[in-house]
């Protein structure tokens, strides 16, 4: 079995193939995040037809856009898609492209009941609208080899700006100039932006799992969580490192470090190619309830993370029972929440490979001192 070829047209080709197999004639993929997966367009509104089967004697993939968008779109989507420029909503101009009679998919999460309505309205008569939400996010759940190139490309320059960060200390600067300097030297290195905005949290803040930096300075003898990334080609990193600010952190707080550490260990263990999501979680989950903290870890174990930083697959007790598989891009991150003390996670982003993850996020993760 050979690798699928990399690239915007080879994964259009695949795209075709599932609406075959969902019996549907043609797709309407608009969704910032699959347009860009499945044509290369990274601009704000442009619309893609995807038709069946795309055997010789099919109608070609259509791309529309506005006139904005023109010349950007005639250098990024893949000429397997026919161009053509809009006045108007784009959505409106799909009714008149459908010939003879079949079925039109759409992504039902992604569009209102408002212009569900007046799709359906304009549809042409002896076409059917059928929702195929997932379609194009299936695909987009393994990666290619260029695509994990990327991502641990990403991973890398976060890696570099954190610790240079780190060098100038912690102690008595703001989260927010943290965050901001760790921001502006993502960039400085070459990201296109934060994968996400920041997180910089001390102390008790470090209890709010999603917490925004504060204008308050790091004290010491304190840990610090700091979950960041950098966008790269389109492509994110995701990482959480907490750190101390002084050897006189409180002994429940380097115990509560040492059972994350602990159970972030046995989710990557566990992490093989065949298992669910729900297991991995479990697994990672039980090490923390066997330290007395399960009330305290809240949220999921992990997330997939590519062209979004937070995409499938799950890993988390209520994900589904698709196995996990070879060339998935997910986030390993227990956390333990102590209300108004303190807060850990540890992070990691790994790619799944036929024996188990290779980490990408190389950060050290033994607790280190950064006064
Ligand atoms: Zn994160
Ligand atoms: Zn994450």
């Amino acid at each position: 079995v050979s690798a699928p070829a990399a690239g915007t047209a080879a994964r259009a080709a695949r795209a075709s193939l599932e609406l075959e197999q969902l019996e549907l004639d043609a797709m309407i993929v608009d969704a910032p995040f699959d347009l860009r997966y499945l044509t290369g367009f990274t601009g704000s509104n442009g619309l893609a037809l995807l038709m069946a089967g795309q055997s010789s004697s099919s109608r070609p993939n259509l791309f529309l856009t506005d006139f904005r968008y023109t010349a950007q779109s005639a250098e990024e989507v893949d000429p397997a898609f026919e161009r053509s420029t809009i006045a108007g909503e784009l959505r409106d101009a799909v009714p008149a492209l459908l010939e003879g009679s079949g079925r039109l998919g759409f992504d039902e999460t992604k569009l209102t009941v408002r212009a569900h309505r007046r799709l359906a309205e304009q549809m042409p008569e002896g076409w059917e609208l059928v929702a195929c939400a997932g379609l194009v996010e299936r695909l987009r759940l393994v990666k290619e080899p260029g695509e994990v190139e990327l991502i641990a490309a990403a991973c890398e320059l976060a890696d570099a700006a954190l610790q240079e960060i780190l060098e100038q200390g912690l102690v008595g600067r703001t989260e927010r100039r943290v965050a901001l300097a760790l921001e502006q030297r993502m960039r400085e290195l070459g990201a296109e932006q934060p994968s996400f905005p920041s997180i910089v949290a001390a102390a008790e803040h470090g209890a709010l799992p999603h917490a925004q930096p504060r204008d308050v300075e790091i004290g010491g003898d304190v840990l610090v969580t700091i979950d960041w990334g950098a966008q790269l080609a389109g492509y994110c990193s995701d990482c959480t490192r907490t750190f101390a600010t002084g050897e006189g952190i409180s002994e429940q707080a380097r115990e509560i470090y040492e059972l994350v550490l602990a159970a972030q260990l046995a989710g990557l263990d566990a992490l093989r190619p065949g298992r669910s999501g729900r297991e991995v979680d479990a697994v990672a989950r039980a090490v923390i309830e066997q330290g007395g903290q399960g009330e305290h870890f809240g949220h999921g174990l992990g997330h997939g993370v590519g062209l979004e930083v937070h995409e499938g697959p799950r890993l988390s007790r209520t994900a589904s029972d698709a196995p996990l598989e070879e060339g998935n891009v997910v986030t390993v991150e227990p956390g333990v929440y102590l209300p108004d003390a303190l807060g850990v996670r540890i992070e990691d982003l790994v790619v799944m490979r036929s024996d188990g993850p290779e980490v990408l996020t190389r950060l050290s993760k033994d607790l280190a001192v950064i006064s």
